[in-house]
């Protein structure tokens, strides 16, 4: 089949309440994340999928078997040193010390946010990929409608877009999962899919994880928990149909690519 699937997911510290001046102490931060991280993978390993995890490397050194747990069976990369306050001049040593907790090589880079991140100091820093691209417009964090869809080379760097419908380019990234209805968000996966022969989606741990309590709006926190970890089951059992799930890492090597 030619049609590919890539699930990705961004393991990182809970700091997303601090970006709404609610206080969380950093222990909760990893807890929080550890918790929906457990339960994400418990659904993806039970239906077979090979998956991309970005991780930031603190949350790795906090969760050292955790993460080797999961570099058994799924590919590694980096999502930064840290979530919170993360700067471009660790690009380098967030790759070398992931590498280090996992004995396997780092090829890929997803920037906290989904903010732009310069493809020569990805280069520079060793890395092969990046997947910081979120091809839309969203309203106060960033305009890349001018953007390719899909993968593209720059400065010796392959970029992995996050997907977007054609024409429209209406984001598929976690916030349309959980926020509009199932049957619609399944109809525009399958309609980008079948165009683009890729669909590559964006999960977070801390989704997964009981935060319904927390004072955030409720685009973020709902559903949350078991409830999403039922809406993603059947989500993927049902797009399994249409195209073979692959890692970023597997995608590359499919697809031949001049870079790798
Ligand atoms: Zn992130």
């Amino acid at each position: 089949m030619d049609r590919h699937i890539l699930i990705t997911i961004d393991i990182e510290e809970f700091d997303i309440p601090r970006e709404f001046g609610i206080e969380i102490s950093d222990d909760d931060t990893i807890q929080i994340s550890s918790q929906g991280t457990e339960r994400f993978f418990n659904v993806i390993n039970s239906l077979n999928i090979p998956c991309t995890a970005f991780i930031t490397t603190h949350f790795a050194q906090k969760k050292t078997e955790l993460i080797r747990s999961i570099a058994e069976r799924h590919e590694i990369a980096s999502h930064g040193y840290y979530h919170t306050n993360h700067v471009n001049d660790n690009l380098a040593s967030s790759k070398i010390d992931i590498e280090k907790i996992i004995g396997q090589e780092v090829l890929g880079f997803r920037q906290p946010r989904l903010m732009n991140v310069d493809t020569k100091l990805l280069c520079e820093s060793g890395y092969l990929y990046n997947s910081s691209l979120n091809p839309t417009w969203i309203p106060g964090r960033y305009m890349n409608l001018n953007k390719p869809r899909l993968p593209f080379s720059e400065n010796k760097i392959i970029n992995l877009p996050i997907s977007v419908t054609p024409l429209l380019r209406f984001p598929l990234f976690w916030i349309t999962f959980k926020n509009i209805p199932i049957d619609i968000y399944k109809k525009l996966c399958c309609w980008t899919l079948k165009n683009d022969k890729y669909l590559h989606l964006l999960f977070h741990p801390w989704e997964f994880a009981d935060i319904k309590d927390f004072n955030l709006p409720n685009y973020i926190k709902r559903p949350c928990g078991n409830d999403l970890c039922d809406r993603l089951s059947d989500f993927l059992s049902w797009i399994s149909q249409y195209g073979r799930f692959l890692t970023c890492r597997q995608y590359i090597e499919y697809t031949n690519h001049p870079l790798f």
